[in-house]
């Protein structure tokens, strides 16, 4: 069945989580309708769904990205602070302790908001579809591009049925994020027409494939993965750590050649704390309850994580994923690409969970949609290409970040680290450690790990004078909880 055609300023948005949400709003305004395509049916509020496994796990967006969504969605960040979210000062609020030591606890120069994720989407989607040019289609699975090679003109589309013969609703998360959504049965095939389709289904992307379909090469892709396994609770905080408690972050150190095991306390809306606990090949944590603390206190460079939990209250199972290969597919780099598509968020590039950026690359990328089709014109020739090409550079940013840490990972590329990257690793190396002990480094660092700025900022003559001169104070022996942070978690002040 064939929908009636629709004016050529239709949109079509495969996919309605971040990345295609933000997609939507990007194109609103060119575009007079929208159609959101969805195969979850998404719930009203901040609720789990089968389409969103990561949900389960820590989520925070850097300043980067939160710029990017304001800038879409102005006034978003106070809705989610309205909601719950929390907008937390870096490195202020932050407890870290990085491959190199402790950083200490520098006066704000980026920040990031920390919320569960399922209580962002919702705030952003509300956002979004109050937007009476965007429309939502769910329970609908896209299974196709219409077209040919030189022109994509409309998407394939199954609307799901569920076993009742009603449009299924999600009864819950699986852990697979790229499998099939639910257990409905499938509903009839239809074709919605577009003058713009843009693929924004996550990491289970089909697009390579549907491209071949429509005559074109296979695209080139590349695959790091250090084997990650990601393991998530959710505790409700002691009572006193309820509110303004800090982040706090054991990282690994990836150049010691051994598995890298890393851990994340992030304090969430409602006095919870979302806890991850993560280890690379060989060093992966367990998927038990029992094991959680121990992991943390017992794997991790250092057992702050650990001690904290200890009079923290179990809210939920541990939720349990390898979802984490860095995985590209440089689009940008087809010789041919077909008119009116485009491929934004996880479907184009996924990274490492652990550098905590698909979200903020997903911002920035739908920023770029809006500015390329504002400065190259709706329907343009060219256009999709140009978007294309757009899109790589915020998600190539973020893989440079991630693949430049994963390739010392056993295991994680056939070849192990080149040359360079041995050399850019022993220089960041050296930045972190001058960090530790210079807020005028650690700024700049965070300038790069907030995606606010490109790595050239740690390459002027100033950084690389103070990177030669090395941390200015002496390094920390201990997490710089302050003594009533401490108090407050039910912990003593110890010495450092
Ligand atoms: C464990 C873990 C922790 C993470 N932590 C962070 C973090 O701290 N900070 C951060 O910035 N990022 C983090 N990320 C990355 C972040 O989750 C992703 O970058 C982000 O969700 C990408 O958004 P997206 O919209 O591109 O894809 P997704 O959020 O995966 O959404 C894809 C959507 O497409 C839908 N869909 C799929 N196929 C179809 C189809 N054929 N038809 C219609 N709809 C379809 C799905 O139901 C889903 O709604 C983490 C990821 C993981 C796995």
């Amino acid at each position: 069945m064939s929908e009636p055609s629709t004016p050529a300023r239709t949109a079509v948005v495969l996919g309605g989580s971040h990345a295609g949400m933000l997609a939507a709003r990007a194109l609103s305004g060119f575009a007079d309708r929208v159609v959101v395509i969805e195969r979850d049916v998404l719930p009203d509020g901040p609720a789990p769904r089968r389409g969103l496994p990561q949900a389960r796990h820590a989520h925070m967006l850097w300043s980067g990205g939160v710029r990017a969504v304001e800038e879409l969605l102005p006034g978003v960040t106070e809705a989610l602070r309205d909601a719950g979210a929390r907008r937390s000062p870096v490195t202020t609020d932050m407890v870290v302790m990085g491959p190199r030591g402790w950083f200490r606890r520098w006066p704000e120069s980026h920040h990031v908001i920390l919320a569960g994720r399922d209580l962002l989407d919702a705030t952003i989607r509300a956002r979004v579809l109050a937007d009476e040019r965007i429309e939502l289609l769910a329970g609908a699975e896209a299974t196709g591009l219409v077209g040919d090679a030189g022109a994509v003109t409309g998407v394939r589309v199954r609307t799901r049925v569920g076993r009742d013969g009603r449009d299924g609703p999600e009864t819950g998360p699986s852990d697979s994020a790229s499998g099939p959504a639910n257990d409905s049965a499938s509903g009839p095939e239809r074709i919605v027409p577009a003058a713009l389709v843009v693929d924004a289904t996550g990491r289970g992307s089909r697009a390579a494939g549907w491209l071949q379909d429509l005559g074109l090469p296979a695209v080139e892709r590349r695959e790091v993965d250090s084997g990650l396994a990601y393991a998530s609770r959710l505790y409700l905080a002691p009572e006193q750590a309820r509110s303004g408690y800090p982040i706090v972050n054991v990282q690994p150190d990836p150049r010691d050649g051994r598995p890298g095991r890393a851990g994340f306390l992030l304090p969430i809306e409602d006095g919870r704390w979302i806890v991850t606990l993560n280890g690379t090949r060989g060093g992966e944590p367990t998927a038990e309850n029992d094991d959680f603390v121990r992991f943390a206190r017992e794997e991790l460079r250092h057992p702050v994580i650990g001690e904290l939990l200890d009079r923290a209250e179990p809210l939920s199972d541990v939720s349990y994923t390898r979802a984490t290969v860095n995985r590209r597919s440089y689009y940008e780099r087809m010789a041919a690409w077909p008119e009116n598509f485009a491929v934004l968020g996880d479907a184009l590039a996924a990274y490492n969970p652990l550098y905590g950026h698909g979200l903020a690359v997903a911002a920035q990328s739908a920023v770029a949609l809006r500015e390329a089709v504002r400065r190259h014109g709706w329907g343009s020739a060219g256009l999709s290409r140009r978007v294309q090409r757009a899109v790589a550079r915020p998600a190539g940013a973020a893989w440079d970040l991630a693949v430049g840490q994963d390739v010392f990972y056993p295991g994680s590329t056939e070849n192990g680290p080149t040359l360079r990257d041995r050399l850019l690793a022993a220089y960041v190396g050296r930045l972190m450690l001058t960090a530790t002990g210079s807020g005028r480094i650690a700024r700049r660092l965070t300038d790069v790990t907030s995606l606010e700025r490109g790595p050239q900022v740690l390459l002027t003559p100033t950084v690389l004078l103070a990177a030669t001169a090395g941390p200015l104070k002496r390094p920390l022996t201990g997490p710089p909880l302050t003594p009533s942070e401490l108090e407050r978690a039910g912990l003593r002040a110890g010495p450092g």
